[in-house]
């Protein structure tokens, strides 16, 4: 845990951060990071301590590429796979190939959220891990932030940005009303294979979609998205839904047949892909907790980084005095939508297709008969290199 308290006096008694923030993902970390080279006071809560896995396709969109070499992450040292081509298949044998419009690189969320952490507290930002945030109150016009860390369980910020992901906690000011979609169940692991390492495959089975790519040191994630109600037949057993479900695309049959395992799977339930608000309380809400991509269109961490963007400028008015912490969250909102609004609705169109076989063969015929079908698809869910910070 690293530890620096500067800050404004708190009216409360302690010492008061600039920004409080919860949760470290790639959301909470960059965000982090922009606000204190804006020259910012920030403190961090993770539930988790680092480095840890998370279930993640560990396929960053290019967007993210300006952003995470100003930050100093060493894409050629550490030799990052690039990956350029995308291959998906179906059970019915059939598949398609093309070129990737944009492209992306392969790394594991464990080094990569593990570098940022690191990186957020060698440039003075206080990093609170295995500390999960209890609850959240209002003191004029600040936050104090409750936890459970031995130390700082109470801490007052003029500013907080919830970066939870896609489960928010359960404190009054994050409640969620209508929450009535699908729910899908994620499961990772990192394995060796023999798949080219410029290629990210997609392949589909019945109620969900299975990606794989090349990480770092010669590792591959395998990861897939699936129904609730699917594992539900299969008791919670995550072998038996594989057999079941997944082996009925021949390719993930040998896939998950007979490529070594690297890692044990790590799983996450309670995924789904409906609106959300994007701010309440005077809480700004980045990354998943503003609303989740589908993991088909490989963006949702481009998403969450470009979220700590928009709301870390605003805050940087904010604490510079030209707006007021009054208009923070309408223009959040109004820029988080014109960011993401269009590329949800398309990737939430493509994700009812690929659940289902006969939609993603029609699909698949006509992207092989009509390629710019496929980079139209794409390029309408994903946007173009997120711009680097200036102030
Ligand atoms: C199956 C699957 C595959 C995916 N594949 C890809 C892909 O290939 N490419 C891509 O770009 N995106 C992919 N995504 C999406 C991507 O993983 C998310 O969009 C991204 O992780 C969002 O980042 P975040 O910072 O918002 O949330 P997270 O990375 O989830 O971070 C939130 C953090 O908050 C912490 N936290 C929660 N509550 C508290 C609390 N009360 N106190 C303190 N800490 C707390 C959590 O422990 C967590 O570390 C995939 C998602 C799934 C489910």
């Amino acid at each position: 845990m690293g530890i620096s308290l500067v800050g404004h006096r708190s009216k409360k008694d302690g010492i008061m951060k600039d920004l409080a923030i919860i949760g470290g993902g790639l959301a909470g970390l960059i965000a982090g990071l922009i606000a204190r080279r804006m020259g910012h006071s920030v403190v961090l809560y993770e539930k988790k301590g680092y480095p840890f896995h998370k279930v993640c396709g560990e396929y960053l969109s290019l967007e993210s590429e300006p952003i995470l070499r100003w930050l100093g992450l060493p894409i050629e040292e550490w030799k990052l796979p690039l990956l350029t081509q995308f291959r998906i298949t179906h059970p019915n044998g059939r598949e398609f190939k093309a070129q990737l419009p944009l492209g992306g690189i392969g790394i594991s969320r464990f080094t990569l959220d593990h570098f940022l952490q690191a990186k957020l507290m060698e440039e003075g930002g206080t990093v609170l891990d295995n500390t999960r945030v209890t609850s959240i109150s209002t003191l004029d016009n600040n936050h104090i932030i409750i936890s459970d860390h031995p130390e700082f369980q109470e801490q007052e910020a003029r500013i907080v940005f919830t970066a939870a992901g896609r489960n928010r906690p359960s404190f009054p000011a994050l409640q969620e009303t209508g929450q009535t979609g699908k729910r899908y169940v994620g499961v990772k692991l990192h394995v060796s294979a023999d798949i080219p390492t410029n290629q990210i495959e997609l392949h589909h089975f019945p109620g969900g979609y299975c990606g794989i790519s090349a990480i770092e040191n010669g590792g591959y994630c395998l990861c897939y998205l699936i129904e609730e109600s699917m594992i539900k037949i299969c008791r919670g057993n995550l072998e038996e839904t594989e057999q079941r479900y997944l082996h009925q695309n021949p390719t993930l049959k040998r896939y998950f047949t007979q490529f070594p395992k690297l890692t044990e799977r790590v799983s996450t339930a309670g995924v789904f892909f409906t609106a959300r608000n994007v701010h309440a309380d005077g809480m700004l809400f980045l990354g998943d907790t503003a609303g989740m991509i589908p993991p088909l269109a490989g963006n949702g961490m481009s998403m969450a980084i470009h979220s700590a963007v928009l709301a870390t400028n605003l805050a940087h008015r904010h604490f510079t005095g030209s707006l007021g912490k009054q208009d923070l969250g309408m223009l959040y909102e109004s820029e988080w939508n014109q960011a993401f609004s269009g590329r949800l609705r398309m990737a939430r169109t493509l994700q009812s297709i690929m659940e289902k076989p006969g939609m993603t063969a029609l699909s698949m015929a006509a992207f092989q008969a009509f390629p710019g079908l496929f980079r139209l698809a794409v390029s309408q869910t994903h946007g173009t290199k997120i711009p680097v910070p200036v102030w």
